[in-house]
């Protein structure tokens, strides 16, 4: 009888799991489909009563609870039922783990050929002692060994008619293909979030717990699709908070860090903020957290932001707050695809690294400097299909929008010359010293705007750096003269910009254009310099060339031009090509 599961008979001390283990087919959640087809079977008159299954699935999912279902349907005192009484003798002592008629075995600690021959094959003979059938459950059963299998497999070949298999396994590969033929096959799912909350809510109510709604949907996330796990980080976090269970408690338990602190990092990750996201980095640690569970969550939270930008719907964002996900939606319309999957991949390499290294910071802030400095502009125009739903998803979230575009970046170009272009209100309350951080992502939907309306035009706003975003204007600094000069003497051109800007906005709001010097454009990140040499690079040499994607000539150039010096190189050549094609220098 070793060989039996241990059970705790004190309820009291039982875990979650155990304790709301559900005793009637009604009460498995998310796997209606496997528990549908054997109610039938049950039910049936006489009874289809297979002599071996085969219930396949991720842990936790309800294979090992459906199997004792199934072994109490068989046995119930009022049956064979697909609705066992729970409450004749056979159900109660199914449920408890102490029929001697159902034997489950796990196979993880009895994988040797003798033991299946003592526990098995000796007594598969015998006549039931008390029920109708002997239902042997077989947990992992992928780890019983090959001359286990073929012990068995005689067994199945010709079992007794008053037998039951049922077999268990994480890993259907791996069991032979001579068992599985023989076996009726269940697939059991991960279960969805919702059903997740659904159980979770039964358990609260009856253990008359007080749970915040998003800590569920955040244990609903963790628990990745298993009941088990879900229950045990309840019963965790109930034994750890005092009173109400909230996120905190939560995140606390499972040592991950919250939500905001991932946002913040992935706004750091947009602006290629270097030092913001070594400094959330070392918050993060500072607060006692996992660098290498952060890690899967910032590659989670990224991966939501993936799913998002492709508009796909997904069980784990729909038990999110709304306002997280407009958030996170506006987030995902601020990255390029290919440079947020290049990082997502960057986050699981290091993760995998952090493993077999004990560095975790180390590599933590390498992970961060690579992610903030790769060559690839990270917030590159999307195509064109996707323009309009990122600018209604940025307007529909405003406060969050506003947060964004109050961040402080110390450093302000300096300026030669400034001169402003029609604001529709007094400047006044432009702050100065204030670079907006989320005014880069407002830029690139600018360009994109721009692209496709005009090649020309989007390649001289290429040549601008957006500064700052007050109330009424939006201030552009132009490292060319020349480029300054199409903007700001061409009316046209102005206006155009501005209606872009005011559209992409939402309210009317002017431009402010100046002319800075090269070398305080040179202190802003890679990615307009990159994006500017390849834009001028096509529009000067082939003017009517058909549009390319930036991206694609933004990793060329920076690929084939690593230097500065070649950057610059780059830029003159692109200079001579431009004032060689209108000898004016003037707009056109
Ligand atoms: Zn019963």
């Amino acid at each position: 009888m070793s060989l039996l599961t241990a059970q705790n008979s004190d309820f009291g001390l039982q875990s979650f799991y155990r304790r709301y283990r559900p005793q009637v087919f009604g009460d498995v959640v998310g796997q209606e489909h496997v528990t549908h087809t054997l109610s039938n079977a049950l039910k049936s008159d006489p009874p289809r009563v297979n002599h071996a299954y085969l219930f396949c699935g991720p842990r936790g999912t309800g294979k090992t609870t459906t199997a004792r279902l199934v072994a109490k349907g068989l046995n119930c005192e009022q049956g064979p039922t697909a609705t066992p009484c729970c409450k004749c003798d056979m159900c109660l002592r199914i449920a408890r783990g102490s029929a001697m008629d159902v034997l489950e075995i796990d196979a993880a600690s009895n994988t040797g050929v003798d033991k299946v021959r003592d526990v098995i094959i000796e007594k598969v003979n015998y006549a039931p002692a008390e029920g109708r059938y002997r239902v042997y459950i077989i947990d992992e059963v992928h780890q019983l060994s090959i001359h286990a299998f073929n012990a068995l497999l005689k067994t199945l070949e010709e079992p007794p008619p008053h037998v039951v298999f049922i077999l268990a396994t994480t890993e259907t590969h791996k069991v032979p293909g001579t068992i599985l033929s023989r076996c009726q096959r269940f697939d059991f799912r991960p279960i969805s979030p919702e059903h997740i909350i659904q159980r979770l809510k039964t358990v609260i109510k009856e253990e008359k717990l007080d749970v915040e709604l998003t800590a569920l949907g955040r244990i609903a996330r963790a628990a990745e699709g298993s009941a088990r796990d879900a229950l045990s980080i309840l019963e965790q976090a109930a034994a750890y908070s005092e009173g109400t269970v909230t996120e905190i408690e939560i995140e606390a338990v499972l040592g991950s860090v919250g939500h905001e602190l991932l946002s913040e990092m992935t706004d750091a990750l947009i602006r290629k903020d270097t030092r913001q996201a070594v400094l959330l980095l070392h918050r993060a640690v500072n607060q006692g957290k996992d660098i290498q569970q952060m890690f899967l969550d910032l590659g989670s939270h990224l991966r939501d932001l993936l799913i998002l930008s492709l508009g796909c719907d997904s069980q784990d964002i729909n038990v999110l707050p709304a306002e997280m996900v407009n958030k996170m939606k506006e987030q995902a319309s601020l990255f390029n695809r290919r440079s947020l999957a290049d990082i997502i991949d960057e986050l699981c390499r290091a993760e995998r690294e952090m493993r077999a290294n004990s560095q975790h910071r180390l590599l933590a802030e390498l992970t961060m400097f690579k992610c903030t400095q790769s060559r690839e502009p990270v917030s590159v125009s999307e195509p064109a299909r996707d323009e309009p739903k990122a600018v209604s998803i940025l307007s529909a979230a405003e406060p969050s929008r506003e947060r964004l575009l109050t961040k402080r970046i110390p450093s302000e170009p300096k300026v030669h010359v400034e001169a402003e272009v029609e604001a529709s209100a007094p400047v006044a309350s432009a702050t100065p010293g204030v670079l907006p951080a989320g005014i880069d992502g407002l830029w690139t939907q600018v360009l994109a705007v721009a692209r496709k309306q005009s090649v020309r035009l989007h390649a001289v706003l290429l040549d601008a750096t957006p500064v700052n975003l007050s109330e009424n204007a939006l201030s552009l600094e132009f490292a060319n003269q020349f480029h300054y000069d199409h903007i700001v003497e061409n009316t046209a051109n102005k206006d155009t910009v501005r209606q872009i800007v005011s559209g992409l906005i939402g309210k009317p709001i002017g431009i402010k254009c100046s002319l800075g010097s090269q070398t305080a454009k040179s202190t802003r990140s890679g990615v307009t310099r990159t994006a500017s040499v390849s834009g001028g690079e096509r529009t000067g040499g082939q003017p009517d060339a058909p549009d390319k994607d930036a991206a694609e000539n933004g990793v060329s150039a920076a690929d084939g031009v690593s230097a500065a010096d070649g950057v610059s190189a780059a830029m003159s050549l692109f200079d001579a090509k431009v004032v060689s094609e209108r000898p004016s220098g003037q707009s056109s």
